[in-house]
């Protein structure tokens, strides 16, 4: 078995889904799991027009139609009937869901994992409605949520409980389809609840589904050939990666390559499942094959890739006395940990620690809670740059390399540190000065 997961914009328009159909039905002799996202296009950006209305909900202001117009819009250009589809079903159940919310004036994390599941419950739907009728698939959709895959309860941020694979397995092996749509991104806790794995999070929810069924393969497609070796959204004449390791994609996805959503390596590594990321609208194109190993002559130089997180914050906690008090920094993570601040970069001094997060609602409560014991700054706005190559590690001169480059763009470095791995280097520069220090970057490592 494989599974095939398709981005937002692969799902992104009548055009786009056909691609879509047709991918899947070239690869239907390896029973397929397709895990689809909600559509993003233009025209129909769906996760955040859901968002986007439940906000204006909670202020007063309910009003489904943006989203509605949008699906229904999709559904005409496709062919597909809304009503027997079950899209209509969904629809109705958001606009209630939004009158709810509005009533209380009241918006919950959970809540909102509610709100944007619709997403992909819409889509999910469609493409499978696409793929029997007009492609002649025999395909089934069942929702995530029904296949019974299970998280945590930490809504928009959940994680997955393994113990409810075997479940979901049988679940789908009972199943008699050629093609399995599912939905990307969300789940439900123990007790129903519905959950969402975090922006972008259908990338994870490919190579968790690809760990359930023991898939042999995990393809992510999306709108660039593969991982290239920057945003190239930032960097114009970024290239893609042939093959990367398992490390080298985690190390990117962590550090911000919005390509793989953070998390998504986790159950491929655990599992040994080869990630294939590629092109939706250019299928011929190799795109990038991840695996455990790579083959050396594909070993082009130390550094593989750069990757950004922007909207960093850098907390620094100052102490008289750090180094006289045990358990000062497990104090310190402690509170991180309570308060599920996700630590990227540490720096200690004798009596200083700063650390980088990416900027969110969990900074305050835990500098609150380390403020019993110690001075907290929080400053915001800077982004975090990093260089990340498996061959680093025996490679003399990169950080050099990485330094001179700052010093000769006149990027001004606030913090930088080689993970403990020695696969990457990580930079904190201002917001206003990262696509700068990206473009020097790539220059130096890339030509
Ligand atoms: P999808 O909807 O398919 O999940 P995303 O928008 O989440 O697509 O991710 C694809 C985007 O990730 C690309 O369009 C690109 O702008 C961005 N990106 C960031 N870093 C990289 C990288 N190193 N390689 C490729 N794409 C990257
Ligand atoms: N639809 C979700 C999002 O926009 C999940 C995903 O696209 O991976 O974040
Ligand atoms: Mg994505």
């Amino acid at each position: 078995m494989i599974a095939m997961k398709f981005g937002g914009t692969s799902v992104g328009t009548a055009e786009n889904i056909r691609q879509v159909c047709r991918l899947v039905k070239a690869e239907i002799g390896r029973k397929p799991v397709v895990i689809v996202s909600a559509h993003n296009s233009p025209s129909i950006r769906m996760t955040d027009t859901l968002a986007a209305a439940a906000r204006a909900a909670r202020d007063g202001k309910p009003d489904s139609r943006r989203a509605s117009e949008a699906q229904r819009r999709l559904c005409d250009e496709l062919g597909v009937d809304a009503a027997a589809s079950g899209v209509d079903f969904l629809l109705n159940q958001f606009d209630k869901l939004l009158s709810g919310i509005s009533m209380i004036g009241e918006l919950t994390a959970r809540t909102m994992d509610v709100v944007m599941s619709f997403g992909e419950r819409m889509s999910g739907r469609v493409v499978n409605d696409v793929l029997r009728r007009e492609f002649g698939v025999n395909s089934a959709y069942r929702s995530s949520i029904s296949l019974g895959l299970k998280t945590d309860a930490n809504f928009g941020a959940a994680r997955p409980d393994p113990r409810c694979y075997p479940a979901v397995a049988k679940q789908i092996s009972d199943i008699a389809a050629d093609a399995l749509v599912t939905t990307g991104f969300i789940a439900a806790t123990a007790d129903g609840q519905i959950t969402t794995l975090g922006r972008g999070g259908s990338d994870y929810s490919a190579t968790i589904f690809g760990a359930i069924v023991g898939a042999e393969e995990v393809q992510i497609w999306t709108d660039v050939s593969g991982v290239m070796t920057a945003d190239p959204r930032l960097v114009a004449n970024a290239r893609s990666i042939p093959e990367l390791t398992f490390m080298e994609a985690a190390e990117l996805a962590w550090y911000g390559a919005k390509v793989l959503h953070p998390a998504t390596m986790i159950p491929a590594i655990e599992n040994d499942i080869p990630v294939l990321v590629k092109n939706t609208a250019a299928p011929e194109h190799p795109g990038t094959a991840i695996r455990k190993r790579i083959s050396p002559e594909k070993e082009a130089g130390a550094v593989k890739s750069l990757a950004v997180m922007k909207g960093v914050a850098m907390i620094t906690i100052t102490t008289g006395r750090m180094f006289g008090a045990h358990g000062f920094m497990s104090k310190v993570f402690d509170a991180f940990n309570r308060h599920a601040v996700d630590v990227h970069m540490i720096a200690t001094s004798e009596v200083s620690i700063s650390v980088t997060t990416q900027d969110s609602a969990h900074i305050e409560p835990a500098a609150e809670a380390i403020r019993d014991f110690a001075d907290v700054k929080v400053e915001r706005g800077f982004s975090l740059v990093s260089v990340v190559g498996e061959s680093m590690r025996g490679t003399p001169g990169v950080a050099a390399r990485v330094t001179r480059a700052m010093a000769d763009g006149q990027v001004n470095i606030h913090m930088i540190s080689q993970g403990a791995s020695e696969i990457n280097i990580s930079l904190v520069v201002d917001d206003s000065q990262v696509k700068w220090a990206v473009e020097e970057l790539h220059r130096e490592f890339f030509g």
